[in-house]
């Protein structure tokens, strides 16, 4: 183990005791990681502003083998997203997207394409216009969950692949998906949804980070992706996060998150 370095993006940062800070950090080459930067809130630390979250940043951390906790030895900025900590709706989903992979992750998943999804994200939520901030966000949402091995299908019915006809669709977070009228009889629970947004939220999913700008959302579109998502997760990874990522975008962004 030893000295490694590697690029990282910061989920959280608490203090440690006086003076030192606890940070988790999600790493391309090791995926996340909890360090401990000692002294970085003493002033003129080396590390600066270095460990504030949604940073994305170099380290050379000191690896304990076998250890849950490992030291950081020094970072170098490489964005700090200036525009997103400026904008209330920009912080709010880059801060919400941290706090998704921080408690979806153990480092353990496929690191160095989870690290590029969320380091994307993070870059087109601060380049982006401040309206197209749910755009960003939902589809790195949608990346995350089939990372982690969980991709809600919103193209046809799960059961029989039928494409919707109607111009409303039935959603069930339990089968994973759109499932038709027909399919649905007898069933507990749907979301009702546009057909309109199944079909952005495919589009979303398929889409590549760096072509989204074609992607426009609705308002009534974000509204629904706001119930439909948010309880698809909650349904397969509940138990491992309170959802405070989409609990906070509601109350504190609401419709400014657009
Ligand atoms: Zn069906």
């Amino acid at each position: 183990m030893g000295l490694v370095k590697s690029e990282g993006i910061v989920l959280k940062a608490g203090r440690l005791r006086e003076t030192s800070k606890i940070v988790n950090l999600y790493t391309d080459r090791f995926g996340k990681l909890t360090v401990v930067a000692k002294g970085a809130l003493k002033p003129g630390s080396r590390f600066g502003a270095d460990l504030e979250v949604c940073n994305h940043i170099l380290a050379v951390i000191y690896r304990r083998e076998g250890k849950e906790i490992d030291y950081l030895s020094s970072t170098d900025i490489l964005n700090d997203f200036p525009k997103t900590k400026a904008e209330l709706p920009k912080w709010t989903a880059a801060c919400g997207a941290c706090e998704l992979v921080d408690k979806a992750t153990s480092g353990e998943e496929a690191q160095a394409q989870l690290f590029a999804s969320l380091l994307g994200a993070l870059k087109g939520i601060e380049d982006s216009a401040s309206g197209r901030v749910a755009v960003h966000f939902w589809h790195f949402v949608l990346r995350l969950l089939e990372i982690l091995g969980y991709r809600p299908d919103f193209s046809s019915c799960v059961k029989c692949r039928k494409m919707a006809e109607e111009d409303e669709v039935l959603f069930s977070a339990a089968d994973g998906g759109l499932v038709c009228r027909n399919c649905s009889i007898g069933a507990e629970f749907y979301h009702k949804l546009s057909k309109s947004t199944a079909g952005k939220v495919s589009l979303l999913q398929r889409g590549r980070s760096e072509n989204l700008s074609r992607i426009n959302l609705t308002r009534s579109e974000k509204e629904e992706i706001r119930r439909v998502l948010p309880a698809f997760w909650k349904y397969h990874l509940g138990d491992k996060l309170d959802l405070k990522s989409f609990e906070f975008m509601e109350k504190v962004a609401g419709d400014r998150v657009r």
